[in-house]
């Protein structure tokens, strides 16, 4: 596809989302098309439902100790998100350990463990004090990243894309209905390699709470319901190699494990 084409298909994708469509499927009004194009949900837990993903969001440095090891200021930066595609799940049933593949490209491949919140309500400039309301469930998640690259692509000022939004960069645990655990604003956030404690911190010590990211978010974007954000991770981040099993765990949720391979 050239330039001219992409962009013409850009100015049609976003002509479909001022119509309210949601995905090109709904654009095209139940017309043939030419391929399969698979869309991306995952399992809720005690329900024979399913959470369609919409947008993966993902903020970045906010947990201080996290944000210095990264080499920032946590008293000065604002909240700052980037994207993961929608396909780059993995979704990881409890009690398994699933097969994750390491990536291409990278020579420091990193875990980063995180709450990860599943919005249910959509809207605009979402006040702070009614922001929790707008979240359906919540699941754990792994923000893997290609560190090496993600640094190359920052020391250049370059968009971070090939180090934090590539093939399988999201593995996440099935959705937990906000109804059946409540919210989770405070709690463990663990993470073990081979059984090590690699990351141990306590979720109540984001710089922005759950709610300050939907607010945030939604200035920024109008929110819809299916997506989902991965609020964080704290300090200590670290590589795995091939062989190695990530275990981890947030107080309320079942424990997420991947073996990398
Ligand atoms: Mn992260």
């Amino acid at each position: 596809m050239d330039r001219r084409n992409f962009f013409q298909g850009s100015a049609a994708a976003a002509a479909a989302g001022l119509a309210g469509c949601t995905t090109m499927g709904n654009a095209a009004g139940g017309a043939r098309t030419p391929f399969a194009v698979n869309t991306t949900s995952i399992p809720v837990v005690g329900s024979d439902e399913v959470f369609p993903v919409r947008r993966i969001y993902c903020i970045g440095r906010n947990y201080a100790a996290h944000a210095r090891e990264m080499g920032s200021d946590p008293n000065r930066e604002p909240p700052f998100f980037f994207q993961k595609p929608t396909d780059a799940i993995q979704y990881v049933a409890t009690g398994t350990v699933a097969d994750h593949p390491y990536p291409t490209l990278t020579k420091n491949y990193h875990y980063e463990a995180e709450l990860v919140a599943c919005i249910g309500k959509g809207g605009r400039n979402i006040p702070v004090a009614s922001a929790l309301d707008h979240v359906w469930g919540y699941t754990l998640g792994l923000d893997m990243t290609r560190r090496d690259l993600q640094r190359a692509m920052g020391d250049e000022k370059k968009p971070w894309e090939i180090g934090k939004s590539f093939d399988h960069s999201a593995p996440l645990g099935p959705v937990h209905k906000v109804a059946q655990t409540g919210h989770f604003t405070k709690g463990a956030i663990w993470l073990k390699v081979n059984g090590a404690i690699k990351q141990n911190a306590n979720l109540n010590q984001m710089i922005w709470s759950v709610a300050e990211q939907i607010a945030k978010l939604s200035e920024a974007n109008e929110l819809f319901p299916g997506d989902i954000i991965y609020s964080g991770t704290p300090e200590n981040v670290g590589p795995v190699v091939r062989g190695d099993v990530i275990e981890m765990h947030i107080d309320g949720l079942p424990n997420l494990s991947v073996k990398i391979v």
